[in-house]
């Protein structure tokens, strides 16, 4: 259950904000999702409505916008997106490479009332 554990943690970031201000409830959330955190989108909304039950949270649409994997070449620095498995660098053949994006979940905004 990686999804559970990632919407626990959101939650808890979300509840951490909206204790600082007076807030009724939250109407939307905005995450940023990478494509390399194994993440799927309806997995991730299903754990989430069902997670938030009961708190002010409930209800509250989730936005998930996704950030495609990205990587650089160690050898030629050529950056490229990518997906799993990763390919070679299409310049010099290369297998080593460095992440540079894809591995991002945060939340971006909230909407709340
Ligand atoms: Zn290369």
């Amino acid at each position: 259950m990686h999804e559970l554990a990632m919407v626990r943690s959101i939650y808890d970031v979300i509840m951490e904000k909206i204790n600082e201000y007076d807030v009724n409830r939250v109407i939307l959330v905005k995450l940023v999702i990478g494509e390399l955190t194994g993440v799927e989108d309806t997995t991730m909304k299903s754990c989430f409505e069902v997670y938030v039950q009961a708190t002010p949270v409930e209800g509250a649409k989730l936005v998930i916008q996704r950030v495609p994997a990205k990587v650089r070449c160690r050898v030629c620095g050529n950056e490229y997106q990518t997906k799993i498995p990763f390919s070679d660098c299409a310049v010099c053949g290369n297998k080593s490479i460095t992440i540079i994006s894809g591995k991002e979940l945060y939340i971006d905004s909230l909407e709340v009332e």
